[in-house]
């Protein structure tokens, strides 16, 4: 009988003595290191020697040849999946992600992708065939040797000693293998982090999480432009603030530019979700360009309500983050009337013409805990200030923040899937902490620390409104290959709302 998967110790697989040296240097006694022997053969032979055995977790560690023109002599490639040479069936390694951007963060070259187990020696033609089914290595034991593993966690590490340009059988050999075993010794460490990250799991999912009403409106404001006038379509700052969302449609001809003056005349250009001044409007009308607004109409309202304000005489606190492209945008409606509010400091220090006349407006992506006191001390210092005629952060602002609470509450850890400038990922993550859960916020699997796991039997997920929700099952996907992890969801409210699309765009 195995044991369960997580628990037992960790065993690596390394073909030569040589290969199983360096991983046993690196890991220095957190792990017991096996010599598989050469080829597949005798992997498979260890294989079967091994399967019922008493260990935990499996790693194979070991030179390998690149395949993907990328690769440079010691990368280390971790198998996203394995298979045999002309097999239509892999393993796979979902916590690759996990392993490959930790060995970054310890200062290793280290990609994820699929490693093909050959029988003998690969000729360059032999690679380029190979390379064209995306595979990024070659070894000769790896599928033979993840047989042993029998639903404990799995990974496979190999180090480059060969690529196409620099073949085993040249000068290059023996470089390319001090290079190899350098990176394997130096992955050790990093192998000892997964298994001791290795155990089974819940996953606990926030509901709602992930993309808002105002998102996906924006989101498909670009695809429509890109289907009705083609590319390329031109965007003023990132549509919304997530790499993954830039990335695609990058990939699909948009074309992301930080001011108008990088949009050629007459192209098109689309405004992104957190809006733009009057000021940008009018440059772009002035250039004849070709102006979609994909402004979230939770956004537009700030405006209204800010040129509203000002028209009545108003002095405006805009209660925001300096900087961020919605704050920009909406101080400029009326730039003379209002004031950037970041603190409750900030309320100490404003001087408005009149005190009788002061309103105060918000960012919609605030945490409404912080956001709510700064209110108050305003509304402390000029009793009639008037406030926005409804809340003006977002519904979806609100429900994330409420739903990241509830699942704090039971869990060990939190990770908020979203990118670095997203505003309301970021507040997810302070919301949690300040539930008293260590949160970190994430841009996908690679990012999250295999430190963070360990230890941990309840993992909270949720993610930014500007997050795919395609990222929160790559989370999970991956931890799935550290442990068994059962999924449960707690809903604190469902969201039905939906925006209509700019009438430019409606056929
Ligand atoms: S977070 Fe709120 S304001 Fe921002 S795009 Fe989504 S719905 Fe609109």
């Amino acid at each position: 009988m195995s044991p369960g998967p997580g628990s037992g110790g960790l065993v690596v697989c390394a073909p030569l003595r040589l290969e199983a040296r360096a991983v046993r240097r690196g890991l220095r006694g957190r792990g017991e290191v096996r010599r598989s022997g050469y080829g597949p053969a005798r992997a498979a032979r260890r294989a079967a020697e091994l399967r019922d055995g008493s260990f935990g977790k499996l790693a194979v560690g070991g030179v390998g040849g690149g395949i993907s023109a990328g690769l440079r002599l010691g990368d280390l490639v971790v198998g996203t999946e394995v298979s045999r040479l002309g097999s239509a069936a892999s393993v796979t390694c979902p916590s690759a992600p996990l392993l490959a951007g930790e060995l970054r963060r310890a200062g290793l070259r280290a990609t994820a992708g699929a490693i093909v187990t050959v029988d003998h020696l690969f000729r360059r033609d032999e690679r380029e065939r190979q390379a064209c089914d995306r595979a990024l290595a070659v070894d000769m034991e790896s599928a033979e040797l993840l047989t042993a593993a029998a639903g404990r966690p799995s990974i496979v590490v190999r180090a480059i000693s060969d690529t196409p340009r620099r073949p085993v059988f040249s000068p290059w050999a023996v470089p390319g293998g001090i290079a190899a075993l350098r990176s394997l010794r130096l992955a050790g460490p990093v192998l000892a982090r997964w298994a001791a990250a290795c155990a089974p799991r819940r996953v606990l999912l926030a509901g709602p999480r992930s993309f808002c009403a105002g998102v996906e409106r924006a989101i498909e404001v670009v695809e429509r432009v890109l289907e009705q006038r083609g590319s390329p379509v031109y965007v003023r700052k990132q549509i919304v603030h997530n790499t993954h969302v830039v990335t695609d449609l990058e990939r699909r001809g948009a074309i992301f530019v930080d001011e108008l003056d990088e949009v050629p005349d007459g192209a098109t250009v689309v405004f992104s979700a957190h809006g733009v001044s009057p000021a940008v409007r009018s440059a772009a009308a002035v250039r004849g360009l070709d102006a979609i607004d994909a402004t979230c109409p939770l956004v537009s309202k700030v405006h209204a309500e800010a040129r509203r304000f000002a028209a009545e005489g108003y002095q405006v606190a805009l209660i925001g983050h300096a900087g961020h492209e919605e704050v920009e945008g909406t101080l400029g409606e009326a730039p003379q009337a209002m004031t950037l509010i970041e603190t409750a400091a900030d309320v100490a220090r404003m001087e408005p013409p009149d005190p009788s006349r002061v309103a105060y407006l918000m960012q919609t992506t605030l945490s409404a805990e912080e956001a709510g006191g700064i209110a108050d001390a305003l509304l402390e210092r000029f009793p009639s200030a008037r406030g926005p005629g409804s809340d003006d952060i977002c519904y979806a602002t609100t429900n994330r923040q409420v739903a990241v609470r509830a699942i704090a509450a039971e869990s060990d850890l939190v990770l908020v899937a979203g990118s670095a400038n997203s505003s309301n990922s970021k507040r997810l993550v302070e919301t949690a902490q300040r539930a008293g859960t260590p949160a970190y916020l994430i841009d996908g699997p690679e990012d999250i620390e295999l430190g963070w796991l360990a230890g941990t039997s309840v993992v909270g997920l949720t993610a930014g409104a500007s997050a795919p929700p395609a990222v929160v099952g790559q989370i999970i996907d991956a931890l799935s290959g550290l442990g068994p992890v059962e999924v449960s969801e707690r809903v604190v409210t469902t969201e039905s709302i939906r925006f209509g699309l700019p009438k430019e765009l409606k056929q």
